[in-house]
């Protein structure tokens, strides 16, 4: 998508601290994060969100997921770690493009604000 901001890291218009790429995610340090682990994980193909994902994209979606799940492996924080997906502007989704926010390496309280 032309004027995607996650659109544009993927394709490198925009720098970002990679972390992982594979043929259909691609995760990348927060830039502004919640936790010292605080890693964006997004599909490469642009979905707007998790409410207008559609069943053919299921397996990107849940791709997204093991990403995330490889990334706190590698981090060394299974001890607890959240994923996170914000879904419309009142859970405060700012991008509309699809991302699963990884979250830990500190105490996480529960239920989320
Ligand atoms: P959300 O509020 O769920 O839509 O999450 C969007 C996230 O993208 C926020 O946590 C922002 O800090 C993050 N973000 C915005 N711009 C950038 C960027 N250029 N590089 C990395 N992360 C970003
Ligand atoms: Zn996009």
């Amino acid at each position: 998508m032309n004027d995607c901001l996650f659109c544009k890291i993927i394709a490198g218009q925009i720098p970002s601290k990679k972390i992982y790429e594979d043929e259909h995610t691609y995760a990348f340090e927060d830039i502004d994060p919640k936790a010292p682990t605080h890693v964006l994980i997004v599909p490469k193909k642009h979905i707007t969100g998790l409410k207008e994902a559609t069943r053919e994209e299921a397996e990107i979606v849940g791709l997204c997921h093991l990403t995330a799940a490889k990334i706190g492996r590698e981090r060394g924080i299974e001890d607890g770690y959240r994923t996170v997906l914000n879904v419309g502007p009142k859970s405060g989704q700012s991008v509309f493009h699809l991302h699963v926010h990884l979250l830990g390496g500190r105490d996480l309280r529960w239920p989320p604000g």
